[in-house]
């Protein structure tokens, strides 16, 4: 079975030679995360001791909601990646394990898992953002006309 995504890095791990991968990886959304464009990837990869080094970037266009407005929000990650997995290790520092199994380098996983990890917790359109008005429903800064609370 392969897919997408799947590299075999059979070929970097026998001769120790590197390997440079330039991918566009398109990732499944993630919880409230959608990514409208694939993931740009360049990475080098390595053999080490006990598996691979790879070192690079990813880019990634993230879309999510603001947390307190709902209004879409979009921006851009950049990671800088320097990672050692690990051949035939279960669960790695990435968690999920079988990034690496055999010869197989899931790109697409150890990607997703990268880019999931270093999405905000907390989305804002921008920090200032007042949210709904929980009376009118509108947003707090213009649209709604309602007086101001009073203050506890
Ligand atoms: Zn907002
Ligand atoms: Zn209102």
């Amino acid at each position: 079975m392969s897919s997408v995504g799947k590299i075999d890095v059979g070929v970097v791990l026998g001769a120790g030679r590197e390997l440079d991968l330039h991918q566009a990886i398109p990732l499944p959304d993630f919880g409230c995360f959608s990514f409208p464009s694939p993931a740009g990837v360049a990475l080098s990869v390595r053999r080490v001791a006990g598996g691979l080094e790879l070192e690079g970037t990813v880019d990634a266009a993230v879309a999510g909601s603001c947390d307190r407005c709902l209004d879409d929000v979009r921006f851009s990650l950049h990671l800088d990646v320097t990672e050692n997995l690990e051949s035939g290790e279960e669960a790695g520092p990435l968690g999920d394990g079988n990034v690496l199994a055999d010869d197989q380098l899931d790109l697409t996983d150890l990607v997703r898992q990268l880019v999931d990890s270093a999405l905000p917790i907390v989305l804002l359109c921008n920090e200032e953002c007042q949210g709904l008005c929980p009376a009118c429903g509108k947003k707090r800064d213009g649209a709604c006309a309602c007086p101001p609370p009073d203050p506890e």
